[in-house]
């Protein structure tokens, strides 16, 4: 229970953080090294990268400086993710924050030079260097927006203060929240962040489930205006940096690093509002009916089809899933599987103070790490295979690529982990007949990997996008509008066929994805690549498995566009979004004749 302490956890279910540091003393030692190593990189290269030549010999020492810092960034962050109760951890990422932020200010001048070289100069140099051609190119694009070096230097000074409002929100969230017991069937039961989430929420027993849900948003309401407030800080900051550099809109300065234009971002939003919702109400209808709910809200609507049928898995278990569905992947992935259990990459605990959902963090020279709370479901090892798939793909992308040219497109993220489940999916439809296994797969593909990708986080980016049209036009935003802008999302998505009771507007409060720019659509926009190259895979087997870790070995030298491409998928077009759209119809249909199958076996 994730009333835990982290100090009684079980080792084995912890990651091992020694692969980074051994002890927290190597760490403070790293620390130090990487002051002075940045003192000594601005003492011998400031006023002095004055061309080509010099630019690409001060990068080779500026990357390994870089690949200094990475290590230690990680060990901070992902201490600090394991428990945002322990203080320690906490004033160590605070402080880490400070140094890096006094290190920006060192080194801003370096690419306040690089950017001030003549074009010529520049793209000599990147014809010159594979390795730093994509590092070159990017200062290139960002010229036009650099401001003067010392208002650089002034703003990498302050920024620690600018990460300070996703540090607040997740003080707030994390730290300062303690959810009451809520009472149901005459019991009462614990709540938090990660039991709503990883029980509560997908509870069966309507009556308990709808307890929890009234309990748990009727604390949040006690925070929302601190919660608003944070994140209109945020908003500010991301509308004055977009206005100081010269970008259009907001929209322009968060799309610039993920190279995608404004139409694919529109896109995915408009298609999924307006195409998708039909499907997802008769998936609500089809819920309703099976657990005889008198009218649909949106409390009810991540209860499973068929919740009798939910196996549990232990961690030990897991293994099997995750080995056979995967190994299509072949013998080098399969490894990487196998080493992820065995030195313990993966953090499985429910512990106090961790932070809720899971993710893959992927350190440059080390190996990936990722963090879930394991609660036993099936749905526990859909989760893993998606964040094995960013491990896989940043291995793949890091045994092939210098560091600088390893980090591939936000709009691409999530492509290489939602592929995992679509493989996950399919390896387990292959082996069964059973009508009432089908469905159960074929639910949880809908339940777990469209319903979050593209729907809980597409509400969220049409949402976000009527945030920033706000802020673009000007305005701020509080609680109350916050709460209007989602509550009318979810209404236009959800229509009269699911009620939107009070508190599910309060739904924006639980995202850490509105302080990352523009992450929330991206989930949709990578499940539509895997899902048509999960088809691939499954129509023409090894030469399409083979184009895929192509593309992930490819990691950040191609555009988003480029690496689609790259895996037979064109997504300058609206196909294949109107393909996966037309695909978790035919899923839904599938659930719907597969459930009056059973019911007409149950009633001979
Ligand atoms: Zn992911």
């Amino acid at each position: 229970m994730s009333a835990t302490p982290r100090s009684e956890v079980k080792l084995e279910e912890t990651w091992n953080l020694e692969d980074l540091f051994k002890t927290a003393g190597d760490y403070e030692a790293r620390v130090k090294e990487i002051e002075e190593g940045a003192a000594a990189f601005a003492e011998k290269y400031k006023g002095k990268v004055t061309d080509g030549q010099n630019a690409l010999k001060a990068l080779k020492d500026y990357e390994k400086l870089y690949e200094q810092i990475i290590p230690a960034g990680t060990y901070v962050s992902l201490l600090q993710s394991e428990d945002q109760t322990n203080s320690e951890s906490q004033m160590r990422a605070a402080k880490f924050g400070s140094v890096m932020a006094k290190i920006g200010a060192t080194l801003s001048f370096f690419e306040s030079e690089l950017s001030e070289l003549p074009e010529e100069e520049l793209k000599s140099a990147m014809d010159q260097s594979e390795e730093f051609r994509v590092y070159l190119a990017d200062v290139l694009r960002f010229k036009p927006h650099r401001l003067h070096p010392e208002v650089e230097k002034t703003l990498a000074a302050f920024g620690s203060t600018f990460d300070a409002p996703y540090d607040l929100y997740n003080v707030t969230k994390l730290v300062d929240i303690n959810f009451p017991d809520f009472q149901a069937d005459g019991e009462s039961f614990p709540n938090s962040y990660n039991l709503f989430e990883g029980e509560w929420e997908t509870d069966p027993d309507t009556e308990k489930r709808r307890a929890a849900f009234k309990s748990f948003y009727g604390k949040l309401a006690d925070y929302q205006h601190t919660t608003a407030k944070t994140y209109d800080m945020h908003l500010q900051i991301e509308k004055t940096n977009a206005d100081l550099r010269g970008f259009q809109d907001v929209f322009e300065s968060l799309l610039f690093n993920q190279q995608v234009d404004r139409e694919l971002y529109d896109r995915q939003i408009n298609l999924i509002m307006s195409e998708l919702a039909p499907h997802m109400r008769k998936y609500a209808k089809l819920l309703q009916k099976a657990h005889g709910i008198d009218r649909m809200t949106f409390a009810d609507l991540k209860v499973p089809l068929d919740p009798s049928y939910e196996p549990k898995i232990t961690i030990e278990e897991s293994k099997k899933y995750i080995f056979e569905a995967l190994s299509i992947m072949g013998d080098d992935y399969s490894e990487m599987l196998k080493r992820s259990y065995d030195e313990r990459w993966t953090d499985f605990a429910q512990n106090k103070g961790k932070s809720t959902g899971a993710f893959c963090s992927s350190p440059y020279g080390s190996h990936p790490y990722i963090l879930i709370s394991w609660t036993g479901s099936m749905e526990d090892v859909f989760v893993l295979a998606h964040e094995l798939g960013h491990a896989g793909h940043f291995y793949n992308a890091h045994n092939h690529q210098g560091v600088f040219n390893a980090r591939p497109s936000l709009y691409f993220i999530e492509a290489p982990s939602t592929m995992n489940e679509m493989l996950m999916a399919n390896h387990l439809l292959k082996n069964s007949e059973d009508p009432r296994f089908k469905r159960w797969v074929i639910a949880s593909i809908v339940a777990r990997t469209y319903y979050h990708n593209f729907v809980t986080h597409l509400l969220e980016a049409a949402y976000q996008r009527k945030v920033y049209e706000r802020i673009d036009a000007g305005e701020n935003v509080n609680a109350g509008i916050l709460n209007d802008l989602k509550r009318s999302v979810l209404e236009e998505f959800w229509g009269e066929d699911v009620t939107i009771e009070e508190g599910a507007e309060l739904t924006w409060m639980r995202q850490p994805h509105y302080f990352m720019g523009l992450y929330p659509y991206t989930y949709s926009a990578g499940l539509t690549v895997s899902t048509q190259v999960s088809k691939r895979i499954l129509e023409e087997g090894e030469p399409a498995v083979q184009d895929w870790l192509k593309v992930l070995r490819s990691g950040g030298t191609k555009t988003p566009v480029e690496l689609a491409k790259m895996a037979g998928v064109d997504i300058t077009t609206e196909q294949p979004l109107r393909d996966t759209i037309a695909y978790i119809g035919s899923l839904i249909d599938d659930l719907e004749k597969l459930t009056q199958e059973i019911e007409s076996a149950e009633v001979k």
